[in-house]
């Protein structure tokens, strides 16, 4: 995830402070980036109210804090690895008859 989109997702759970807005459609502008600093301009979508935001991201050195990035992600139960898609792949090549039968055989 670059640094614009972990802005974006991150405007999702705010309000704009001018009109109450969700702040999901804001203007997203990194004016400055400097190790784990940026400068941001957020403005609101509905009223164009200006903001000037300072980000410090924690990095993985720092691992005794909680990332915010974490927050709000999906939970995807099991998703599926590339390994299992293989052995799906082969189990399929090799198989001769049809797709029911194997769902049947065990
Ligand atoms: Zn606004």
């Amino acid at each position: 995830m670059d640094l614009l989109e972990l802005l974006r997702f991150q405007a999702r759970r705010y309000r704009c402070s001018a009109c109450g807005e969700n702040m999901a459609d804001c203007g997203i502008n990194v004016l400055a980036q400097q190790g784990n600093r940026a400068l941001v301009r957020v403005t609101c979508a509905s009223c164009n109210d200006e903001n000037l935001l300072q980000i410090i991201f924690q990095t993985e050195a720092e691992e005794n804090k909680v990332p915010a990035i974490d927050e709000g992600v999906p939970d995807v139960a099991d998703p599926i690895t590339g390994d299992e898609m293989l052995e799906l792949h082969s189990l399929l090549s090799s198989h001769e008859g049809a797709l029911t039968e194997l769902l049947v055989k065990r």
